[in-house]
């Protein structure tokens, strides 16, 4: 199939970018390119500070996840390289597939050897010597540019026996998804890279102590690593300094929907959805904005002011989730546009748990009478709908089925739908 055309990037050349700085200005297909770009600056600082320093470096940064848990990534990476038991892993999860979110794709397409860079400085951190990039099925550009990436870093001394002629060993294997939203859950991912079905595990334990193929693991969203070349570039303190106290350094959002530039853009922590929804042409029949994606929430038009940052969000009730912003103006028929989210999660999940297999079939169902008739709901459609969403959240095993209400939730609650 052909690939989908290049997302796009409407701050490309901007002034004061750090994600998207090499973006639309780098050749991706040229390590030296690259190079001349500054590239390999933050690897050999790597090499200088050894791995105690870099894992103290991305602690002091403050850097949280940015797949959309954003959970430390310095207590990650500590607590994998802490683990006696060997070998460790690196697992770059490119399974970019929360409906809405393109940002991964953008920096593997235009900036591929920056993530072979940082994965490189995450493994070796951590005590990894394989690393695997778990990339979405879909991204087939993605896969051409980090494979003809991996070959040139082979090829010039940048993976291999001996990375940059440091003694350090490291190499990049790229296993392509067929699909599955599931299989972006981490410890899914790591069943489908040994073969098995993606199913998630239980955890804990959590994969920084046995994850891939039961070896300690650390796993990272392609834009986290990416994170850390600025880190060891700039130096913890100056990128601290970026965005808010709890929330650092710069976030890629991803804009779709009723918006004259949809599209990747890049911020400081701390700019409010408005400012973002300005930069991007919102149009003035904005009805609703999903913040988070489909397993995110929707806001008001009234609830532009909202932060964006993981403290600001959760504070007014939403989530950051992996920076997925899409507006909806008032042409937009809500009841269906529910009704495809519940679809979704009825295709995605994967039936291993009774509250996420059946609820989400449940949920479909009354959001689907409730378009029969127009869009109205009946009192005991909307009953149902908190029961079983209540059912999903508290006993299924993953995020898929936790977060499957969400979106319907706080359509019911802040926007009204169906009244
Ligand atoms: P989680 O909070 O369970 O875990 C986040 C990370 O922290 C995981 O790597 C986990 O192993 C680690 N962790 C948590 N507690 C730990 C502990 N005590 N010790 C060591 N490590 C620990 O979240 P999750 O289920 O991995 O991810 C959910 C998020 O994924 C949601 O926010 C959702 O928005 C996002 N998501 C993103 C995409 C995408 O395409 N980017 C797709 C689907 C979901
Ligand atoms: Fe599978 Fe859903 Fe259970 Fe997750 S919550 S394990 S997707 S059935």
């Amino acid at each position: 199939t052909e690939p989908a055309p290049e997302a796009a990037v409407p701050q490309t050349g901007a002034p004061g970018l750090i994600l998207l700085s090499r973006i639309g200005t780098v050749d991706p297909a040229s390590l030296d390119d690259y190079r001349a770009h500054g590239g390999y600056i933050a690897l050999r600082r790597a090499f200088a500070l050894g791995p105690a320093a870099v894992i103290r470096e991305v602690t002091d940064a403050g850097l949280v996840g940015r797949g959309g848990a954003a959970f430390p990534t310095g207590r990650k990476w500590q607590a994998t390289a802490a683990q006696p038991d060997h070998p460790h892993y690196l697992v770059c999860n490119a399974d970019e597939s929360e409906p809405g979110t393109f940002k991964d794709r953008v920096l593997m397409e235009g900036d591929p050897y920056a993530l072979i860079e940082a994965m490189t400085i995450a493994a070796y951190a951590t005590g990894a010597h394989r690393g695997y990039l778990y990339l979405r099925g879909e991204y087939p550009r993605a896969l051409a540019r980090l494979t003809h990436a991996v070959e040139q870093s082979r090829t010039r001394g940048l993976l291999g026996d001996d990375v940059l002629g440091q003694g350090y060993a490291f190499d990049i294997e790229i296993r392509r998804g067929a699909g599955a939203y599931i299989c972006g859950e981490e410890t899914a991912l790591f069943n489908s890279i040994e073969g098995h079905r993606g199913e998630p595990r239980s955890k804990p334990p959590f994969p920084v102590e046995k994850g891939l193929f039961g070896k300690p693991t650390v796993e990272n969203n392609v834009e986290t690593l990416v994170n850390v070349l600025p880190i060891l570039t700039m130096g913890a303190e100056a990128y601290a300094a970026i965005g808010t106290p709890t929330s650092t350094g710069p976030k890629l959002f991803c804009v779709s929907g009723s918006v004259a530039r949809p599209g990747v853009y890049e911020l400081p922590f701390g700019a409010t959805l408005g400012e973002l929804l300005t930069l991007a042409g919102v149009r003035d029949n904005l009805r609703a904005v999903l913040l988070g994606g489909a397993a995110g929430g929707f806001v008001r038009p009234d609830e532009l002011g909202i932060p964006l940052t993981f403290e600001g969000t959760r504070e007014a009730g939403t989530t950051l989730g992996s920076g997925v912003v899409m507006a909806f103006d008032d042409t937009v028929p809500l009841p269906r546009l529910l009704l495809r989210i519940a679809e979704f999660f009825r295709d995605e999940s994967c039936g291993q748990c009774v509250p996420c297999r059946v609820g989400t079939v449940r949920q479909q169902e009354a959001l689907h009478r409730i378009v029969d008739r127009t869009g109205a709901a009946a009192a005991d459609d909307i009953a149902l709908l908190r029961e079983v969403g209540r059912a999903m959240r508290d006993a299924s095993i993953c995020g898929l089925g936790q977060t499957a209400w969400n979106a319907v939730e706080s359509a019911i609650d802040r926007l009204g739908a169906y009244q």
